[in-house]
């Protein structure tokens, strides 16, 4: 532990280039998808990815709550992002903060990049993320659970949407921070990825990072996108390998 000011700040990478929890800079936390994995939802999966725990339901299209929402040309994607009470060392004070509003706002809007929404118009589909146990990237989970959701619910998208956090710990870019290393490395840049086209439809940064930083994060999280999008597609794969009858009991 090294000492700053009166707050003790974790060795974030170590001599040899070692994180906290051994990764190497450009190594992921184990991830592991579920598609499907609640029957009453037209859609869901369960992403489990390092300590996170992340569900998600889409149901849709359907009718459009509230009414005013509804578009005449397209379908309207509303996103509710939520991290339970429970699901953070300190309790979370339950119900929609500023930051679950934001988190909700960038998600649905990633989605709009890639849903065929002009496909069923005056209709909505909803987007549900539970966050059920956290420990940074819960919106990069969040995204790649609501992704997978939306295929096993059907809906037509250009591509699935693999997401992931970069950032910079120890003056090093590394890839997909943990809780200590978003708590006290010096940038955290989540971003989400439209592999087909090499496209970016959500980026945002917290903290400082030089341009040559940048571009090498990018680098960095592109690359763990489209590892995450192997294990999306694996995961659809798996789901739907099943004989009908049995999708049910899935
Ligand atoms: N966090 C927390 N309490 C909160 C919000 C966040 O403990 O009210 C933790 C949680 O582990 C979360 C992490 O801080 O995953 C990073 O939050 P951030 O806002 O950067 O979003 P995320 O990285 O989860 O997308």
């Amino acid at each position: 532990m090294g000492n700053v000011g009166a707050k003790e700040v974790p060795v974030l990478l170590s001599p040899d280039g070692r994180r906290i929890d051994g990764r190497k800079l450009d190594e992921l936390r184990e991830i592991r998808i579920r598609a499907g994995a609640l029957h009453q939802a037209d859609g869901s999966a369960f992403v489990e990815w390092g300590a996170n725990k992340v569900m998600a339901a889409v149901y849709g299209p359907r009718e459009v709550h509230p009414r005013h929402l509804q578009q005449n040309d397209k379908a309207v994607i509303q996103c509710r992002y939520n991290m339970a009470a429970f699901s953070v060392d300190e309790r979370k004070r339950p119900g929609l903060d500023r930051r679950s509003q934001e988190i909700s706002k960038v998600i649905a809007e990633a989605f709009e990049s890639v849903v065929f929404a002009e496909e069923y118009p005056r209709t909505s589909i909803d987007i549900y993320i539970e966050v059920l146990q956290a420990n940074a990237g819960t919106r990069c989970a969040g995204l790649v659970a609501a992704s997978v959701a939306l295929a096993d619910a059907g809906i037509p998208m250009v591509d699935l949407l693999p997401a992931v956090a970069v950032g910079k710990i120890g003056g090093a870019i590394a890839l997909d921070l943990k809780k200590e290393e978003d708590n006290f490395g010096e940038a955290d840049l989540p971003m989400a990825l439209v592999p087909q086209s090499g496209r970016l439809v959500l980026l945002q940064m917290e903290g400082h990072m030089t341009e040559a930083e940048l571009a090498e994060s990018l680098d960095l999280g592109v690359k763990g996108c489209r590892d995450i999008y192997e294990k999306m597609k694996q995961a659809l794969r798996e789901r739907y390998a099943l004989r009908p009858s049995d999708r049910g009991a899935a």
